[in-house]
C-alpha cells in the first residue's frame, strides 16, 4: 500500500503541505498496512524551518533515505517526503504495529535538546496525526512516540519536550478527532488574526459552492460577548453553513491548556446573508474563537465588536 493521498488529505486538514519532489515514488517498499502513528524529533540544527529535510529524504551514512515519510517544520508545514516504508522506527517492542512496515513517521524539527516548541508546531502536529488517525482508521492509542515503542527500552529519547509529552500530544488529536467544539463544521487551521485591524477583516472570495467551503477562523477575546456583522459585497450572496464556537482555543493555541476544549454550540447554520445590510449575531461571552464555513463569490467582510 502506498500512501499517494497522503498529501490531499493533509491539505483538506487546512495544513499548508510541501510535496518533496517525488515523493510518490522515494520508498523502501509498499507498506503493508497503516498501524500506528509513530512522533519522532529530528535533532537537527537550532535555526532555520526544517533544516533536517535533506537528512530526513535522502538518509545519512549507512542508512539510505527516506528516514520518514513526513516532516513537520517549526512553522507547521507539513513536508510529505515518502509514500511508502521509511526508515523511522527501527527495532520495535512490536514490530507488526509499530514497524516500518505498519508505521508512518513524522520526523518533527526540534533540537530535542531542549528546544521550545513553537506554539504553531505543536498545533500542526496534532492536526497532521489527528487527519492521519481518521484517514487511514489509526487509533489515537497507536499514536506513539519514538521513546514509547523503541527496542530495547531507552533507545530513544524523541520525541522530548512537547508541551505535556506524549499524552498532552495524543489528547490534542483526540480533542481534534471528538470534535469537542460547538459541533460545526471541522475548523481549518487557518488564522486570519493578524490580518484584521480596525475590528474590520475582508475575507477573501471563498468555497467552490454551498456543499465545498472555506472557512475562516476569527479569534476573540474570551473574557466578553462580542457582536460579529456579516456583509457581503453589494448584489452579493454569502452562504454561512456555520458559525462554530470554540472556548479556550486561545490557551491551546498558545501552548497552555487544551484539557477544555468545548464550545456553546452552532450559532448560526445555514443562512444566506443577502447585500445590502448584512447579519448581526451576538457572540456569548466565553467563547474564545470562531470558525466561519461559508461560500461567497466576491469578497466580504467581518466585522468584530465587543459589546
Ligand atoms: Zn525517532
Amino acid at each position: 500500500m502506498y500512501l499517494n493521498d497522503m498529501a490531499n488529505v493533509l491539505r483538506a486538514a487546512g495544513l499548508k503541505v510541501v510535496e518533496v519532489g517525488g515523493w510518490k515514488s522515494h520508498n523502501h517498499g509498499s507498506m503493508r498496512a497503516v498501524r500506528s502513528i509513530i512522533a519522532h524529533h529530528t535533532a537537527g540544527a537550532a535555526t532555520g524551518n526544517y533544516p533536517s529535510l535533506n537528512v530526513v529524504r535522502n538518509g545519512r551514512p549507512r542508512l539510505e533515505g527516506p528516514l520518514a515519510q513526513l516532516g513537520l517544520g517549526r512553522d507547521g508545514t507539513v513536508y510529505v517526503i515518502s509514500n511508502g516504508v521509511s526508515w523511522h522506527a527501527g527495532p520495535t517492542i512490536n514490530d507488526s504495529v509499530y514497524g516500518n512496515y505498519y508505521a508512518i513517521g513524522i520526523e518533527a524539527e526540534n533540537t530535542g535538546v531542549g528546544q521550545a516548541w513553537p506554539a504553531v508546531q505543536v498545533d500542526a502536529y496534532a492536526r497532521m496525526i489527528a487527519a492521519l488517525c481518521r484517514h487511514y482508521k489509526v487509533p489515537v492509542s497507536a499514536v506513539k512516540g519514538h521513546k514509547e515503542i523503541c527496542y530495547p527500552a531507552g533507545r530513544k529519547i524523541d520525541p522530548h519536550g512537547l508541551p505535556g509529552d506524549m499524552n498532552g500530544l495524543r489528547q490534542r488529536v483526540q480533542s481534534i478527532l471528538s470534535g469537542n467544539n460547538g459541533g460545526g463544521n471541522t475548523p481549518p487551521a487557518r488564522n486570519l488574526a493578524r490580518e484584521y485591524g480596525d475590528n474590520m477583516l475582508l475575507v477573501p472570495a471563498g468555497g467552490k459552492s454551498k456543499t465545498e467551503l472555506d472557512y475562516v477562523t476569527v479569534p476573540l477575546s474570551i473574557l466578553r460577548e462580542h457582536d460579529l456583522v456579516l456583509a457581503p459585497g453589494v448584489g452579493a450572496e454569502l452562504y454561512i453553513k456555520s458559525i462554530n464556537t470554540w472556548k479556550n482555543q486561545f490557551n491551546a493555541q498558545n501552548g497552555a491548556d487544551v484539557m477544555n476544549p468545548g464550545g456553546v454550540g452552532a450559532i448560526l447554520r445555514d443562512f444566506t446573508v443577502w447585500a445590502p445590510g448584512g447579519k448581526s449575531i451576538i457572540v456569548p461571552k466565553g467563547v474564545a474563537k470562531v470558525d466561519i464555513a461559508f461560500y461567497s463569490r466576491v469578497r466580504w467582510s467581518l466585522a468584530v465588536y465587543p459589546r
